[in-house]
């Protein structure tokens, strides 16, 4: 790994790199600056037989206490940002939601709007089909670049090649997703701004913004808010060792300041089971643990 000299850590403890401040070391992570150091971390794991998974910014992931004997891939380093002659824009895996949504602002280019309060990055915004309310990725990207986990090569799927699911982005298992193309309309930037800052308003009132949390645990049911359930279900508040059911939005975990992994499992086993018990709905996680994505 000296190809990548201060862009690869060992023994990284992942809970710097996750919003919920949990999770165990890694045996190595990688923050490649280019395409073709990538390629390269990519052929050395797979020389050495090392696992490999993707970490985007961590802000829906949670990693193991007993950590993971793999490789982590952090795509900081592939951050650029262009907008294109027909007034896309396309952003590398790396760029950070706040990068994103200032410069298609600053730009003049609607379209991101909705997601200027899920903090991630592009590649989790994309695998995840990041969204809030009837807005997800789905309705703005064209295009997507991923390489193949196993062989470095590239490739480009087109809109109608891309198949978003709730929460979900089907590509083959350990694909790098490299960038999106988001199709935006002109508009006023400072018109722009203002729908943001209502956005972000919004959210501050409902969700526990200046807590440690992983975003939501759940995934709505059909017809139906994860929140909710877990709210009737009498859970809101319940702590399991340094972790808490939101006292403010009961689809997030916060972490008061010494949790674990476990204790956060704990309280997801204990929100699934309750639903289920009284309501007879059977909730599906949103979360990742990152080492048992399929
Ligand atoms: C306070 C708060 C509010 C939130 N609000 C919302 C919301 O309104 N709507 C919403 O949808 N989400 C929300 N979330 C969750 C989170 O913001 C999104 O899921 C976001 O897309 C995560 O991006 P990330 O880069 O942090 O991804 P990570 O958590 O790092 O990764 C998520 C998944 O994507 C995979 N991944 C990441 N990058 C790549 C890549 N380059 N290639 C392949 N796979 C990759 C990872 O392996 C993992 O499986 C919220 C989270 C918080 C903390």
């Amino acid at each position: 790994m000296a190809l990548l000299g201060e862009r690869v850590s060992f023994d990284e403890p992942m809970s710097k790199h996750t919003s919920l401040r949990v999770g165990g070391p890694a045996d190595a992570f990688a923050r490649p600056a280019s395409r073709a150091e990538l390629a390269r971390v990519i052929a050395l794991c797979r020389e050495h037989e090392l696992p490999l998974h993707v970490l985007g910014a961590g802000f829906n992931t949670i990693v193991p206490d007993a950590g993971l004997r793999a490789l982590v891939l952090r795509l900081s380093g592939l951050r650029t940002l262009e907008r294109d002659d027909a007034g896309g824009v396309r952003a590398e895996s790396g760029a950070s939601h706040s990068s994103v949504t200032r410069f298609c602002a600053a730009q003049g280019l609607s379209g991101l709007e909705f997601a200027v309060g899920i903090p991630g990055s592009v590649g989790g915004w994309l695998a995840m089909n990041a969204g809030i309310g009837s807005r997800e990725m789905k309705d703005v990207v064209d295009r997507i670049e991923l390489m193949d986990p196993v062989t470095g090569h590239v490739q480009e799927l087109e809109a109608e090649q891309i198949r978003f699911r709730y929460r979900a982005l089907e590509v083959p298992a350990h694909s790098v997703l490299l960038a999106a193309r988001f199709r935006m309309q002109p508009a006023e930037p400072n018109e722009i701004r203002a729908r943001m800052r209502q956005l972000l308003t919004k959210r501050r009132e409902s969700q526990p913004l200046n807590r440690l949390s992983c975003g939501s645990v759940f995934k709505n049911p059909p017809g139906d808010a994860a929140g909710r359930l877990i709210e009737s279900a009498g859970l809101k508040g319940q702590r399991a060792g340094g972790a808490e059911i939101s006292t403010v939005h009961a689809n997030f975990i916060v972490n008061r300041g010494e949790a674990t992994t476990v204790d956060v499992l704990q309280l997801v086993d204990r929100a699934r089971t309750e639903v289920l018990r009284q309501f007879g709905i059977e909730l599906e996680p949103e979360v990742r643990v990152l080492g048992e994505e399929s």
